[in-house]
């Protein structure tokens, strides 16, 4: 069932995948499709170098475009880096704090803090993700980690616009062992519990909470039964065109037909 106070959202994150003509070619493939589709907002995230050519195609389209990442200075020597001033006039989102970043780029929850800040200076909107790992969970330490995750990547900030999180447990990401919607359900309850905490009970209500992990056309209808979770953040199953219309399609009934 849908919350009438936010539009479900499906993103696709298609990762260090596509060249830029590939990319087009996606864009392309899924559409028309995707456009017949009005209750879901729609985001793909393609690699950088794509996004200009991804931005052109989707330019007249209420599909919106989303960066991988972003450093969080605006200019300056910083060699391989892309600023939020770069990204502004191509992306309206951006991934922050993947767990492919923590885990193979060292990004903490202070940097996280500094590139969501630079972020909505420049009014992008951060999909902030965060997530345990198979050996926190099994030692019963999923809260502790999302909460210090939350708190640590939105300290300090008094506001956050169009602020969206991902909770995606890194056991599930590409391993084809999705959470349940119950265990996820429970997480995301927590994690807007700690949003309201710390932004305020109103800012919490619009927050959009997302599930990543090993989602497919099969398996969304049983994160999207449950009201707190407003969408999905979809890694492989998004660079097939058939497959991420079918995630859309399946949000689109989910959230505007189902009840728990
Ligand atoms: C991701 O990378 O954010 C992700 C959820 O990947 P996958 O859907 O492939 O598990």
């Amino acid at each position: 069932m849908s919350s009438p106070t936010r539009l479900p959202l499906i993103a696709g994150n298609w990762k260090m995948n596509t060249t830029v003509a590939e990319a087009v070619t996606l864009v392309r493939a899924m559409r028309t499709e995707l456009e017949r589709i009005t209750g879901v907002e729609q985001v793909v995230c393609p690699p950088f170098v794509s996004l200009d050519a991804v931005h052109r195609e989707l330019e007249a389209s209420p599909i919106q475009v989303g960066a991988q990442d972003v450093f969080w200075e605006d200019k300056g020597a910083y060699t391989g880096e892309i600023s939020p001033v770069m990204l502004a006039p191509l992306c309206r989102y951006v991934i922050i704090g993947h767990s492919e970043r923590r885990q193979y780029f060292g990004e903490t929850d202070e940097i996280v803090n500094r590139k969501l800040r630079a972020s909505l200076q420049h009014r992008l909107s951060p999909i902030m993700c965060v997530g345990e790992t198979l050996a926190e969970r099994e030692a019963g330490q999923t809260d502790l980690i999302i909460e210090r995750q939350v708190r640590g990547g939105l300290a300090g900030l008094a506001a956050c616009p169009g602020l969206v999180i991902a909770y995606e447990p890194i056991w599930a990401i590409g391993t084809g062992r999705a959470s349940s919607g119950a265990d996820a359900e429970a997480v995301i309850r927590r994690i807007r519990a700690a949003v309201a905490d710390l932004l305020g009970e109103p800012v919490a209500q619009i927050t959009r909470i997302l599930y990543g992990g090993s989602v497919t056309s099969a398996n969304v209808a049983e994160f999207l039964r449950y009201p707190e979770i407003d969408g999905g953040l979809v890694g492989g199953a998004s660079l097939r065109s058939d497959e991420f219309v079918a995630i859309v399609w399946s949000t689109e009934i989910a959230k505007h037909s189902t009840t728990i």
